[in-house]
């Protein structure tokens, strides 16, 4: 007869190759039914002499005990669909999260806007970050005395280009491309650099979406058409313009553009200062000198552009109060778009 150790070992090599349920309750009656191995042992006790009895009768009972818990591993591995002695899957582990990512608002404000004007006949395409200072400054009617070229403003990767800044540094590139052809209609968006300081309003880099258009007959109501249209697809069918005199280099006359304020619908708040008003854009007639940079005869034709900062749109669509918010990643911050 084997030794209870010996038993022990072969219950068990036993129950772990059992592939069914079948098999394990075979196993079981082998060694713990009323006829099986280990309860044959157990009857021999009433025999045995005083001195050993305790000793046999725990390592029987020691046995039973651990033959009784592989069974029950077994029998819960196989009702999980464990192969015999193959790796265990642990189905009571919690499952991996997949997080799934999302656009960022800035692109999704972009992205909105272009949306908005590739229906209205622009098309767009991407321009280089830095720009020669011919295209960034000269073409548009900024002279070497130009503030804005002050190298404390702007910064300069060598001694003739620049991080631009401002998207319509593509302008010129983009009427010289057509060859003289008109009608174009162009946008693009991208980042742009000025020397600036970071705090809840400035930062060094903003995003810009800018457009323009060329063709004959080319007047100021269709700038506030198209714009009338923009603000309307980013801010709701209700939103009014309003047109200020203002000044840039490279349109004359020149507007700035304010919306209807998004959130008190003109009854007055804090974001737009009591005035019911917010300043989005800048916009104007295109230059003389900007369509001649780009190779058109401004005597035939006209031209209007504007610019926009994404940022700014972006900070009033969602109401963000910090322009840093936007540049930092923070995941908590991205989540809530
Ligand atoms: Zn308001």
């Amino acid at each position: 007869m084997q030794s209870i150790p010996e038993l022990l070992e072969r219950a068990l090599a036993h129950v772990l190759a059992s592939d069914s349920l079948a098999a394990l309750e075979q196993a079981r009656v082998q060694y713990l039914g009323k006829s099986g191995e280990l309860t044959a042992r157990m009857k021999m006790l009433a025999s045995l002499a005083p001195e050993i009895k305790k000793q046999f009768g725990q390592a029987v009972n020691t046995a039973k005990g651990r033959i009784e818990e592989a069974i029950e591993q077994r029998k819960a591995a196989l009702q999980a669909g464990a192969r015999p002695s193959g790796p265990s899957l642990d189905i009571t582990l919690p499952g991996r999260r997949r997080l799934a990512g999302r656009v960022h608002p800035m692109t999704a404000t972009a992205e909105a806007m272009k949306q908005i004007l590739i229906g209205l006949g622009f098309s767009y395409d991407d321009y280089p970050d830095i720009e020669t200072e011919y295209y960034n400054f000269d073409s548009l009617n900024t002279p070497a005395w130009h503030p804005a070229r002050d190298l404390h403003d702007t910064f300069y990767t060598d001694g003739e280009h620049v991080m631009r800044t401002h998207t319509t540094a593509y302008q010129a590139r983009v009427m010289q491309a057509s060859g003289g052809q008109v009608p174009i209609r162009a946008i693009t968006t991208g980042r742009c650099y000025r020397k600036d300081d970071i705090d809840a309003s400035h930062f060094p880099i903003f995003q810009q979406l800018d457009a323009f258009a060329v063709g004959h007959n080319i007047t100021m109501s269709d700038l506030r058409w198209t714009l009338t249209e923009l603000a309307k697809g980013l801010f709701g069918p209700d939103t009014k313009l309003r047109f200020r005199p203002s000044y840039f280099p490279f349109t004359t006359p020149s507007a700035e553009v304010d919306v209807s304020c998004v959130v008190c619908r003109q009854k007055g708040c804090a974001l737009c200062s009591r005035t019911g008003w917010l300043e989005v854009l800048g916009s104007g007639m295109m230059r003389p000198e900007v369509l001649r940079a780009g190779g058109l005869d401004p005597e035939r034709h006209q031209g209007f552009a504007f610019g926009i900062g994404v940022d700014r749109v972006t900070m009033l669509r969602h109401q963000i109060n910090d322009i840093r918010h936007l540049y930092q990643n923070e995941e908590a911050f991205l989540r809530q778009f």
